[in-house]
């Protein structure tokens, strides 16, 4: 069983379903080639992907391009289907932050052979996850920084703000299809500078105002 840590209470949520979002940044749409999207493209990671802050990301040996993907993560905080847009950030119980692990080489040839992403994007530790902070203490989820740093050299640096899709829009489409539980965590989108991690990397991650994470790739 996988968990998330919701500060400051320190209280533990059992992690449901993991959502994610992809090419939620126009820029980071534009490195990979493609049109920003005119409607949510959703993916999931099975709860199996998850490590904690501080623990581990391995490289399997089936994989020769694992990129890093920074992205501030959501914990939902109760159940709802059909949600309006206007009571979407009720349904929050915090915000965190997270990496989206990527096998940029599995991925591509499931794009060409129009096959799923679930190799590419489940495998185990591809879902690290920080603790969550009360998303009452987050005055503005649209307007964070956000980057990661590889071995101290700063990869990835850009605001929530331009995400593509808000978090209010993200959580009404979501729960249009798919029933909303407490333990939903939502990958929204990473912005521009993804990269090719290998082994002995120091990946820090930081989403100011709401937390900071650090994995060792192996
Ligand atoms: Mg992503």
């Amino acid at each position: 069983m996988k968990t998330a840590t919701l500060l400051p209470a320190n209280r533990t949520i059992r992690i449901n379903n993991i959502f994610c979002v992809g090419k939620n940044y126009a820029d980071h749409a534009k490195e990979m080639g493609g049109d920003v999207p005119k409607e949510p493209i959703i993916f999931l990671k099975p709860n199996s992907a998850v490590v904690q802050n501080g623990e581990s990301i391995i490289i399997p040996d089936y994989s020769k391009n694992i990129h890093h993907e920074i992205e501030l993560t959501v914990l939902i905080g109760k159940k709802g289907k059909n949600i309006p847009q206007s009571e979407a950030l009720s349904y929050i119980a915090g915000y965190g932050v997270g990496l989206d692990m990527t096998m940029r080489d599995r991925q591509a040839e499931a794009k060409k052979s129009g096959n799923p992403w679930s190799i590419a994007k489940g495998f185990d530790t591809s879902a690290p996850l920080s603790s969550f902070v009360e998303a009452t203490s987050v005055p503005d989820p649209h307007n964070l920084e956000i980057r990661l740093s590889v071995n101290g050299t700063e990869r990835q640096h850009s605001n929530t703000r331009h995400m593509i899709f808000r978090i209010d829009v993200l959580i009404s489409f979501l729960s249009s299809i798919f029933t909303l539980e407490e333990g939903d965590v939502l990958y929204t989108g990473t912005p521009e500078g993804v990269g090719q991690v290998v082994r002995g990397d120091i990946l820090i991650g930081e989403i100011t105002g709401i937390g900071t994470i650090h994995h060792t790739v192996q």
